[in-house]
């Protein structure tokens, strides 16, 4: 805590990192933030974690983005290890707003004449506010004339919302994670809530207090296993083969709930058919688990009063990760555990507004609130609403998009706070798609490593600086509000978006976000009964929400799901092997994700002061029989190689590692883990599978 009497202000905003969305509050003196004090929001009880309370000086950092810049003549595009984002000027010049506009959508109009709307493509963010989402993906649909639109939802939760709209009609959690206090027991499975979600492990840690069994299933362990009940280790990858035996133990020992299978859902006799075979016996070679605790967990999970089930990046990315978020469906339906206090499917979100963008329509497939672009009355409603014919064809998603520029298919985009060239995964090969781009714009608070690619840049608003509405992992939409003005020449993103939608023709004037709300209301019913007013007023409001003075729906789907038959669907899966499983050669599992000082690609964190001082250097985490097989000690050089790459970095010990694994961050640069990821995708979600690649690791000076 800081000294408030000294603060000349203060202003109420949510926290710009994590899905879990914590109320803040920025206390600032001579328009600095003086330090950053957690707000009694829904999500976090006056709670921060040291993102939230520390992460907060980076719109100051010395290399952020104050005047738009154009790239200068024969100066190639591409990772220019001599280039220093704090000095941009040796690469680019600045220019004024009208002129760099002007180039930025005059090289994407000249593009949309000469080869069609298809040439174009656009990157929304998750990073960004709602209405900042749905003005961006507005303007591909309507501006650019194609449905190529897309997010980091795409690197993240895009299969567990495949399987979700797919079995239960709806891709938003049906309880909040303030619910687990409610439950008996809780499954955590693929994540990591200490690291990941700090915050919502508080929640998590006191209901354990309290008494509730936590079942911790996962490859890796972690910090929430001394809350645990049961921490049970499976291998990596095989998860269908553990959660099948899970069901077919509830379905041939009789836990499953008749009567709740026999009122919600269809397609039970399937699954039962399918998993008959399944047994624990069967599976346990595949997932590594003992027979017995396998019959201990379902058993746990199936005889619960109220259970709950929470997941992560370590279910959905996978080439498997539709499937295995499908499996966590059918255990939920079977045992009667949704639409309930205390029970429900939670996936855990991510980035600040990952939800939120989703919801805003920043994907390829659907318009705002997952409704398809191939149905015709969706578009109608649409180009009511927009004046303007839309593209019936869905459009191409993240790492098509990159696939699509290699064929010479799509030839300009505008990316707008993403940061793919450290986020893609084969680095090398979205790199060189960048590269290829004909005309690239790039919106962003810095030189990152893609705006490295880019012929203009446009710099925008950080978090701090910016009024908007965002929806967090628990479905509670919250205000953001500015505290900060921006620096030098940096404009709001809407207003930037709203500039090159001018220069498409489209007649846009929002003055305001609050304009771009009550638009978003008009198309997204979910937003019913949520004013920009009531925002102000309350705080938080969680959708759906059925009247102006009534609380949003914390859990959902009691009755009914929105599917046609108002049921929902169990859709049975098969173990399949991960699409690069170890060899001789590449004979060690490679997973990556995130540090808990560490956000995303870095972009913001490692220009945050305390959190880099915390987490300065890339560094790789292993087993200590792994790291003594090397001959290698803690802080020594490790090289990791994939069949795309090596990276070098500091070696870790972690004990709480399996032996035979690597784990390696994504946010460093120097060393980019996703050199070494797997592009393969989940067929479904489309989702690569960045948590497992097979790779060798030897001594930095033996490789
Ligand atoms: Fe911010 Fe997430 Fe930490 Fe809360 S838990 S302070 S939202 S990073």
């Amino acid at each position: 805590h800081g000294d408030s009497a000294a603060a000349d202000r203060r202003v109420d905003s949510v926290c710009p990192y994590c899905g879990v969305g914590c109320q803040l509050t920025y206390h600032i003196k001579d328009d600095e933030i003086l330090f950053v004090e957690g707000r009694d929001g829904p999500s976090n009880a006056n709670r921060l974690c040291v993102k939230g309370r520390f992460g907060y000086d980076y719109p100051r950092h010395p290399s952020r983005l104050t005047t738009p810049l154009i790239r200068k003549p024969r100066i190639a595009k591409g990772i220019d290890p001599a280039f220093d984002p704090a000095n941009p000027l040796t690469h680019f010049r600045e220019a004024s707003w009208d002129e760099a506009l002007d180039v930025a959508a005059r090289g994407l109009v000249d593009l949309k004449a000469a080869h069609g709307p298809a040439a174009l493509a656009g990157f929304g963010s998750a990073k960004c506010s709602n209405e900042e989402a749905w003005l961006f993906q507005k303007l591909v649909r309507t501006g650019f004339g194609s449905n190529h639109v897309d997010h980091c939802t795409r690197l993240c939760h895009a299969s567990s919302v495949a399987a979700l709209m797919e079995c239960i009609g709806s891709g938003a959690v049906t309880a909040s994670f303030m619910q687990a206090s409610e439950a008996d027991v809780v499954i955590l499975t693929g994540c990591n809530p200490a690291v990941n979600h700090p915050v919502a492990a508080t929640f998590f840690k006191q209901a354990a207090k309290r008494g509730t069994k936590i079942l911790i299933l996962d490859p890796r362990g972690q910090a929430l296993d001394a809350y645990a009940h049961r921490s049970v280790r499976f291998s990596p990858g095989a998860d269908v083969a553990l959660f099948n035996a899970m069901l077919n133990v509830i379905i041939t020992e009789g836990l499953y709930d008749e009567a709740y299978i026999a009122q919600h859902t269809e397609g039970f006799e399937a699954l039962e058919a399918h998993v008959v075979d399944m047994t624990p016996e069967a599976m346990s070679g595949l997932c590594g688990v003992e027979p017995e605790t396998i019959r201990e967990v379902a058993r746990l999970y199936a005889t619960a009063e109220r259970a709950m089930i929470f997941w992560g990046m370590g279910i959905s990315q996978h080439t498997h990760g539709t499937d295995n978020a499908r499996c966590l469906i059918s255990l939920a339906l079977a045992c009667g555990q949704t639409g309930r206090p205390g029970t429900g499917l939670h996936p855990l979100r991510g980035q600040n507004n990952v939800q939120g963008a989703s919801d805003a329509g920043l994907i390829p497939m659907v318009m705002p609130d997952y409704q398809p672009v191939s149905d015709a009355q969706v578009r109608a409603a649409f180009e009511e609403l927009w004046n303007t014919p839309l593209d019936p064809e869905p459009g191409l998603t993240v790492v098509e998009i990159m696939d699509a520029i290699h064929a010479g298919t799509i030839k300009g985009m505008y990316i707008q706070g993403e940061n793919p060239a450290m986020s893609d995964p084969d680095l090398e090969h979205a790199r060189q798609a960048l590269g290829e781009l004909e005309h690239l714009v790039v919106q962003d608070l810095f030189v990152t490593e893609t705006a490295q690619f880019a012929d203009v840049i446009l710099p925008a608003s950080a978090w701090p600086e910016k009024d908007g509405s965002v929806t967090n992992t628990n479905r509670q939409v919250q205000l953001g509000r500015a505290a900060l003005p921006l620096p030098g020449q940096a404009k709001p993103d809407w207003w930037i978006i709203q500039e090159i939608a001018k220069r498409f023709g489209l007649g846009w004037d929002y003055q305001h976000p609050r304009d771009v709300f009550a638009e978003m209301k008009r198309g997204m019913p979910s937003l019913d009964h949520i004013s920009w007013e009531r925002l102000e007023r309350e705080q938080s409001v969680t959708y759906p929400c059925p009247a102006e003075d009534a609380p949003g729906a914390d859990v959902v789907f009691s009755d009914a799901f929105p599917t046609a038959s108002g049921r929902a669907k169990f859709s049975p899966t098969r173990p399949l092997p991960p699409d690069e499983p170890v060899d001789d050669a590449f004979p060690t599992v490679l997973t990556t994700g995130r540090q808990l000082e560490h956000w995303h690609t870095g972009s913001m964190t490692r220009r945050a002061t305390v959190l880099d001082d915390l987490e300065p250097e890339a560094v790789a985490s292993l087993a200590p029989g792994e790291l003594a097989r090397l001959g290698l000690a803690p802080g020594d050089a490790l090289t990791i190689t994939t069949r795309r790459g090596a990276i070098t970095l500091r070696a870790r010990i972690d004990p709480a590692m399996p032996e035979g694994m690597v784990f390696v961050p994504f946010c460093y640069g120097e060393a980019a883990a996703n050199l070494l990821t797997n592009p393969a995708l989940d067929p479904y979600g489309k989702i690569p599978e960045f948590k497992y690649a097979a790779c060798r690791l030897s001594p930095a000076d033996a490789a």
